[in-house]
């Protein structure tokens, strides 16, 4: 007998037929002897629909305590229905907020980070041989309001307490049967990767694979929780998740780490270069720091080397779209005080990463990556690598092709076409 935590995302439970579907997949478990825990989304695009909602409401940015309280509505009926789903096939279940399954948060509304989990009622609700269902991705502030832990949160809910239960796997039933070589929905000749290990989990979903939430991933790291990522729509064996915890024997760890692991790209994103800059020690400390200070998190940064004439530099750096204009206001206010010349803006940048564990050994990786670009016809703008990924910035219009020149570049199509099972893609 095993403890699972079972996650549905909300393509898995867009109507009726798919929850009465999932009902009956964890009331097999159940009956098969298991503990379950499940988490759950809010079903098909109702989290989307709700932030329409409030944008349609109020155009300028709404209250963020009362977004929260909007969008843990879509999980809060999600549960409900769930729950009753399962009773209805004979099994008793009884469902949870966040706040009621312990999910305690700091007060950052819609960005919410977990503080401690403390699931008494949900392991009482096992010890009575029911089913508990917790609503994911939100939790509950010290100042007793509700939170949500960002878009996608519900990853991070099933791995916390699948963690504050000590289980034994947590599985993540999504509309795909596992994580592939790159987005199915973009590369159809994707291949099912079977196993991974949680490093390079973690460059594919911080480097934009939304197949699993970043802060999933990292929990899952931390507090060494298996996982197992496959489809609610098919009995596939999914993506084993290798946490560096003895698995069962079919789940070995694999000999020897393949060269690449996958393909992950992001769109979406936007590109601000402050030009001219005196270049002198603390300059770049600046920049950046005025624009964390702003709430925005860049991801790569490039700084030119200056020449000896001019003795200015420029420093790009790339960030999420949506952030473009704090950002792009923030390096303005510098301008007059440091000096510098410009601050200019790129928008529609995407970026794709290749990621493996296999890059550690092989010199000749960043040379092919390179090729496979140029052939298509893509353009880099910018570089950076980690000793399991490299990633390149180009422009948006030509992703998808570049994502499948390099993904053909490197062996990585396979035979039959992947499936995608349901769900919209946003
Ligand atoms: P859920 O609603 O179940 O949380 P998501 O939409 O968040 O599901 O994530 C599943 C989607 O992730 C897939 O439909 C697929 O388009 C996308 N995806 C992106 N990269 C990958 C990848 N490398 N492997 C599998 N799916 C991926
Ligand atoms: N419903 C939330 C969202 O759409 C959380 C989740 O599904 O993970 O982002
Ligand atoms: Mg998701």
């Amino acid at each position: 007998m095993a403890l699972l935590v079972q996650k549905f995302g909300g393509s898995s439970v867009a109507d009726v037929a798919a929850i009465r579907r999932v009902a009956q997949r964890i009331v097999e478990t159940h009956r098969a002897g298991h503990d379950v825990a499940v988490v759950v989304s809010a079903m098909g695009d109702t989290t989307d629909e709700l932030l329409e909602l409030a944008i349609a409401i109020s155009p300028g940015p709404p209250p963020e305590r009362e977004m929260d309280m909007l969008l843990t509505a879509g999980e809060r009926i999600s549960m409900a229905l769930l729950a009753m789903a399962i009773a209805d096939q004979g099994v008793r279940a009884r469902s949870f907020t966040g706040e009621q399954a312990g999910m305690r948060t700091d007060s950052s509304h819609g960005r919410a980070r977990l503080l401690s989990v403390t699931p008494d009622r949900v392991q009482a609700t096992l010890r009575e041989g029911a089913v508990a269902i917790v609503a994911g991705f939100q939790g509950v502030s010290e100042d007793d309001d509700v939170t949500t832990l960002g878009r996608g949160g519900s990853d991070t809910t099933a791995v916390a307490l699948a963690a504050a239960l000590d289980a034994d796997v947590c599985e993540i039933y999504t509309d795909v049967d596992g994580l592939y070589t790159a987005d199915p929905r973009i590369v159809p000749s994707a291949s099912r990767v079977t196993r991974i290990t949680v490093e390079e989990t973690l460059e594919m979903a911080a480097h934009g694979a939304k197949i699993l939430h970043l802060r999933a991933v990292e929990y899952a790291r931390r507090f060494k929780v298996p996982l197992h990522v496959r489809s609610s729509f098919s009995d596939q064996e999914g993506t084993w998740i290798l946490v560096g915890r003895p698995l069962t024997a079919a789940v070995e760890d694999p000999m020897e780490d393949p060269l690449i692991s996958g393909i992950a790209h992001e769109k979406s994103l936007g590109k601000v270069t402050a030009v001219g800059i005196p270049d002198r020690p603390g300059a770049a400390a600046k920049v950046v720091g005025a624009v964390a200070s702003v709430g925005v998190s860049i991801d790569m940064i490039v700084q030119n080397v200056s020449t000896s004439h001019s003795a200015t530099s420029d420093i790009s750096f790339t960030l999420p779209e949506s952030d473009g204009a704090r950002a792009v206001a923030a390096v303005r206010d510098l301008q007059h005080e440091m000096g510098f010349a410009d601050v200019l803006y790129t928008s529609h940048i995407g970026k794709i990463s290749l990621v493996g564990a296999g890059l550690r050994s092989n010199p000749d990786v960043a040379h092919r990556f390179f090729g496979a670009l140029a052939q298509a016809g893509v353009n880099i703008e910018m570089i950076s690598t980690s000793e399991i990924r490299i990633s390149v910035i180009t422009d948006q219009e030509h992703l998808a092709d570049a994502v499948r020149s390099v993904h053909t570049a490197f062996n990585l199509d396979a035979d039959a076409e992947a499936v995608v099972y349901g769900g919209t893609g946003r």
